[in-house]
């Protein structure tokens, strides 16, 4: 998607440890009229998937999936991260690693808001090493509900999660591909 390309490279800021800074448009400040295109464009590449339900994780992932679901028009749940060891038998629970924090911590959704009848798009911002959409998915085959794929904002192509996920079948939409980042000069270098 060139407009977030462009977007990407003006205020984008690569930082040591192959971390892409994008809170001044989509982690922290957010450009609606950008969430707006986001949103279509991944409607438009699920228009024939009978997407029943939006599936993402707090917090960043929410307000893309919310503006995405107005195109859908179908519910967002976003699922919770919990430090707590004890998830009682009403939720549907899995184990993420933090790319950002190099934590381990759970997330979870109630098993009332997903069920065998879903079909469910997982929406989130960046994708990684791709622990977090692993964790989604994983939540999504527990619940017996379909998993119609996943729409990705930035895709960081060379740290593997990309290749994990659709290694195991699950259809990875993202709508920028990162092949590398220099926090010197700030270049980010993306796939076609
Ligand atoms: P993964 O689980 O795929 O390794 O990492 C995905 C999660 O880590 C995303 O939900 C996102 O919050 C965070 N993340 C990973 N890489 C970056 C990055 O370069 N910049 C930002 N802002 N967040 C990232």
């Amino acid at each position: 998607m060139e407009l977030l390309k462009q977007r990407i490279q003006r205020d984008g800021l690569v930082k040591p440890g192959n971390v892409l800074k994008v809170d001044s448009f989509l982690n922290h400040q957010m450009d609606i009229a950008l969430f707006e295109e986001i949103g279509k464009e991944f409607q438009r590449r699920f228009s024939q998937d009978g997407v029943t339900k939006i599936l993402t994780i707090e917090a960043s992932g929410i307000g893309i999936a919310c503006i995405a679901a107005r195109y859908f028009q179908v519910p967002v749940l976003f699922a919770k991260k919990s430090q707590s060891k004890n998830i009682d038998g009403e939720v549907f629970s899995s184990r993420v690693e933090s790319f950002t924090h190099g934590r381990i911590y759970d997330i979870l959704v109630s098993k009332k808001y997903l069920s065998e009848q879903d079909r469910v798009l997982v929406i989130d911002d960046f994708l990684a090493k791709g622990s977090a959409l692993e964790g989604l998915c994983k939540l999504v085959e527990d619940s017996g509900a379909t998993l119609v794929g996943a729409g990705i904002v930035i895709e960081k192509g060379f740290q593997g999660g990309g290749a994990l996920i659709r290694g195991r079948g699950v259809r990875v939409e993202s709508l920028a591909i990162i092949d590398g980042m220099d926090d010197q000069t700030g270049q980010v270098f993306f796939r076609d």
